[in-house]
C-alpha cells in the first residue's frame, strides 16, 4: 500500500500493520471495538507518535467515532479511505493516505480527538459523515466545518474542540437497533426491535426531534420495561430539541426518550453500544447532553 505513495510518501518512518482487510461493509461492532482498542495499547509505545487508519469509506465513520470515544491518547489517530479504487489512474487513496501519514505525524494534530482526512479536509470523528457516495469529496462535518486542512503536505490545523468525550470501555453491546421514522410511522418497527431482544434504540425522528403519537406510546411502554430510547435526527445538520408535543420531541421526552443533540443516527448508536456495556443506566442521558442537549 504504501507503495502507491510514489513521491507523495511523507518522511516519516512507518510501521506497516494488518488488523482485518474486510470490506466495511462487513466490520462489526465487536471487530471494530478491538480495533479502537488495539490502536489505544499500540500508542503507549513511546516510539509511535501517532496512527494512521485506512478504512472503507462505508462505516469509516463509525469506526472513527467509536476510536474516538476509547482512545485515551493524546496523539494524532487518522482514519482514511478512498472512492476510487487502487487500480483506477485517478485513484484517490494515495493522496488521501499521505495527508493521513502526514496529519498522524503533526504536533498540531495532538488532543483534537480521532481525525477522518479526505480530499484534503481535517475532520472531527464526531461530526465527520460520508455525504457522497461517489464523489471524491466524500466525507464532511454535518455542517460545522472542518478542523483544518492538508495542503501540499503542510497540515494546517484552524480550530481545536473545546473537548471530547472519552468512555474507559471494557465491552461494547451489540443489540441496539437504529431505526428512522417516514411518513405516517406507526410503533410497529420499534416495537419489533423490542419483542427481538434490543437492549437500546436509536430514532432518527423528523427534523427537531419529532415523532408521531403512535411511536411515542411505544416508547413510553418500552422506557417503562427499562429500554434505553435515543432521539437523533434525520436531517443531515443540526441538533434536536424537545420542542413540539403531538408526537413531538416534547412527548418523546416525557416518554423517558434521551436527546443525543447533535449526534447523528449511527454516531447515536456506537455511543449507546458503549454506554450500555460500561456504564450505570443512570448516567447515559448525562453522557448524550454532552453533545449539545
Ligand atoms: N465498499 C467499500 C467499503 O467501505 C467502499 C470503500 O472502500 O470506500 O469497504
Amino acid at each position: 500500500m504504501l507503495s502507491t505513495l510514489g513521491s507523495l510518501a511523507p518522511a516519516v518512518d512507518i510501521v506497516l500493520e494488518e488488523f482485518s482487510n474486510l470490506g466495511s461493509n462487513r466490520i462489526d461492532l465487536e471487530t471494530s471495538f478491538r480495533l479502537a482498542c488495539h490502536i489505544d495499547e499500540l500508542l503507549k509505545d513511546d516510539t509511535i507518535c501517532g496512527c494512521v487508519v485506512t478504512h472503507g469509506t462505508d462505516t469509516l465513520e463509525e469506526s472513527a467515532f467509536l476510536a474516538n470515544l476509547v482512545i485515551s491518547s493524546s496523539k494524532p489517530v487518522v482514519f482514511t479511505g478512498a472512492q476510487r479504487g487502487a487500480d483506477q489512474p485517478d485513484a484517490d487513496g494515495p493522496r488521501n493516505l499521505a495527508d493521513a501519514i502526514a496529519v498522524a505525524a503533526s504536533a498540531d494534530a495532538a488532543d483534537l480527538g480521532t481525525l477522518v482526512v479526505f480530499a484534503g479536509k481535517v475532520l472531527s470523528a464526531i461530526d465527520a459523515t460520508k455525504v457522497h457516495t461517489s464523489r471524491l469529496a466524500a466525507y464532511d462535518s454535518s455542517g460545522l466545518g472542518p478542523l483544518g486542512e492538508v495542503d501540499h503536505g503542510a497540515v494546517l490545523i484552524t480550530s481545536r474542540p473545546s473537548g471530547y468525550p472519552a468512555i474507559k470501555a471494557q465491552h461494547i453491546e451489540t443489540r441496539v437497533d437504529l431505526i428512522t421514522l417516514a411518513m405516517g410511522a406507526d410503533e410497529r418497527l420499534y416495537e419489533a426491535a423490542v419483542a427481538s431482544g434490543s437492549r437500546g434504540i436509536v430514532l432518527e425522528t423528523f427534523g427537531r426531534g419529532n415523532a408521531t403519537p403512535e411511536v411515542v406510546a411505544a416508547v413510553t411502554r418500552a422506557t417503562q420495561k427499562g429500554l434505553v430510547t435515543i432521539v437523533t435526527s434525520r436531517c443531515p445538520q443540526g441538533r434536536v430539541l424537545p420542542l413540539y408535543g403531538d408526537g413531538g420531541g416534547r412527548d418523546l421526552e416525557e416518554a423517558g426518550a434521551i436527546f443525543a443533540g447533535r449526534l447523528k443516527g449511527p454516531k447515536a448508536r456506537i455511543l449507546l453500544c458503549l454506554a450500555l456495556a460500561n456504564m450505570p443506566e443512570q448516567e447515559i442521558a448525562a453522557l448524550f447532553a454532552q453533545f449539545g442537549r
